[in-house]
Formats: C-alpha cells, structure tokens, sequence
C-alpha cells in the first residue's frame, strides 16, 4: 500500500512536471510566433484606382491622371475632357 501511494506521488509529480514543460513550450511558441509575423513583408503596394470614364480598376502606376481624375486610356481622358 505504501509503494502504491509512492508510485502514486511520482506519477502526480512527473504529469505536473509535464504539463508545466508543455505550458513552458507553448509560452515560448506564443512568443517566437509574433515574431516571425513581424518580419518586414515584401509584398509592393499596389493602389488600384477605377477609372472616371469607364470605371475599370487598374493600378495606379498605369493610371493617366489628370487633377483628381483617374482614366484608364488616353482615349478616356480625352473623352471626359471633351
Ligand atoms: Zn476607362
């Protein structure tokens, strides 16, 4: 009966000592997981903008501006100014 209650104890400790490991090991996941995500991203910004004529997006880059106004061709811009 006293071994059985020894036995006991160990397992107790040993299932603490565990849980406590693994509740250490996700901490330290937890804090290891932000930083990947904070690794600076390389993706390019790309704003795309609809055109005042037709209302098609493109993106910016290859957007005719003209003031606030955004055409996707030549030929729009020309038709909106008339
Ligand atoms: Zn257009």
């Amino acid at each position: 009966m006293k071994y059985l209650l020894i036995f006991g104890l160990t397992m107790a400790v040993i299932w603490l000592w565990q849980g406590k490991r693994r509740s250490a090991l996700h901490e330290k996941m937890r804090q290891q997981k932000p930083k990947a995500q904070s690794r600076p991203r390389q993706l390019p910004t790309t704003e795309i903008v609809a055109c005042d004529v037709c209302s098609v997006h493109l993106p910016r880059a290859e957007a005719l501006t003209h003031g606030r106004s955004v055409y996707c061709s030549e030929a729009h811009r020309r038709q909106a100014q008339g």
